[in-house]
């Protein structure tokens, strides 16, 4: 299909190009200097005392999260309703039980603190929580709940990196924390993820997880610094390659400027559907959190057909999605949730569209995507 304005580009140039070419020339493809580097460079972004690991994607991310919590069978996992399929997926491969907890509101789309609390048992080990669309969750609160039961906190930040909340940012609240370079996300690689944590003890564990537990990596040995190693621990490949670092360390470097264009993409979204049935969430002025407007949801109006509207705009060539499709639609979790549950996310997921949103986006193509919106509704 070749779309007018696709929901999301890659803001590539010939740095990115460069940069996969140094590593070529290199002759070193993974666990090298590149990776070193982005990991310094994202702790930096993140801020004081943040260790970061950089891993195959946020969904490796987030299972070795509940691997360095040592998550057992039984134990309870409360996630968000309205996530990505990762954050449920992850608890499954540890047998762990999965709690949905609902959103606050139709504006606020973000994991409801009642509903968590309302959630929390004696064998609840851990939270998961989503910045869904880049709008950080109200972590104080969230963290003194965990603090309190005794859970642990894991933000899964893959909509969020440069977001930030009472002057925090996302991915240095949590005790561990994930990030996406996936294709589709503020800094893209094609496929990667980043761990993050102030807990040091963590950060090494996450490193024997990442590499087969192995007490030395094939660069030191290269290097002449081992002979041999040791297995400390069980644990995965889940590592990220050279080509993959260079990429990100050069989109590192764009993340501010391509999140400030995604903010004023989206006041313009907002200013157009100001006086429209079409609802943009978080829409009240909220000066604690610094949003990363990942992507552009909106609610359709109550009786609207979705359907129908998905396939006018692709009829005008504009892409659309839908962040996301609820849990009782899978195969692999209707048995485990149903609408009732969690009613707001139930009215979300009915309604929810996500329209185009990417830094190279300019003012004429949202004011067509809203137009061609608007005389739909
Ligand atoms: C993209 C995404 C993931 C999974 O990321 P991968 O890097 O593709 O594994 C997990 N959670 C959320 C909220 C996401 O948007």
């Amino acid at each position: 299909m070749d779309w007018k304005i696709q929901l999301f580009q890659l803001n590539y140039t010939q740095e990115e190009k460069n940069a996969v070419n140094s590593v070529l020339d290199s002759g070193w493809l993974t666990m090298g200097d590149n990776i070193k580097q982005f990991e310094s460079n994202f702790s930096a972004l993140i801020g004081p005392n943040i260790h970061s690991v950089a891993v195959s994607s946020a969904t490796a991310a987030l299972h070795l999260a509940l691997l360095a919590f040592d998550i057992q069978e039984d134990d309870e996992v409360i996630i968000p309703s309205l996530t990505f399929v990762a954050d449920a997926n992850v608890v499954s491969m540890v047998k762990g039980k999965i709690v949905f907890a609902d959103c606050t509101s139709l504006d606020d789309w973000s994991i409801s603190l009642k509903s968590i609390e309302s959630k929390i048992t004696k064998k609840t080990k851990v939270l998961m929580v989503c910045h869904f669309a880049g709008y950080p969750c109200d972590m104080k609160p969230i963290k003194e709940l965990c603090a309190k039961h005794n859970i642990k906190l894991i933000e899964d930040a893959s909509h969020a990196p440069g977001a930030s909340v009472d002057n925090l940012s996302c991915g240095a609240w949590g005790d561990i924390n994930c990030f996406s370079f996936f294709t589709n996300k503020n800094l893209s690689v094609g496929e990667g993820g980043m761990l993050t944590t102030v807990n040091p003890i963590y950060a090494e564990r996450l490193r024997f997880l990442r590499s087969h537990g192995m007490s030395s990596a094939t660069l030191e040995r290269h290097k002449g610094r081992a002979i041999s190693y040791d297995v400390i621990i069980p644990g995965l490949n889940y590592r990220m390659d050279e080509i993959r670092a260079a990429l990100g360390l050069v989109q590192l470097k764009k993340l501010q400027q391509s999140n400030d264009k995604r903010k004023l993409l989206t006041k313009r979204y907002r200013t157009n559907f100001m006086s429209s049935p079409i609802a943009i969430p978080y829409s009240i002025d909220n000066k604690k959190y610094q949003s990363a407007y990942h992507v552009l949801p909106v609610l359709l109006p109550r009786n609207s057909d979705r359907l129908e509207i998905i396939n006018g705009m692709k009829a005008g060539g504009i892409q659309t999605s839908i962040h996301y499709p609820p849990f009782w639609d899978f195969a692999a979790y209707k048995d485990i949730c149903k609408p009732e549950d969690m009613p707001i996310t139930a009215e979300i997921c009915r309604r929810e569209l996500t329209l185009p949103l990417y830094p190279n986006m300019t003012f004429d193509q949202v004011d067509i995507v809203c137009k061609t919106l608007i005389d739909m509704v």
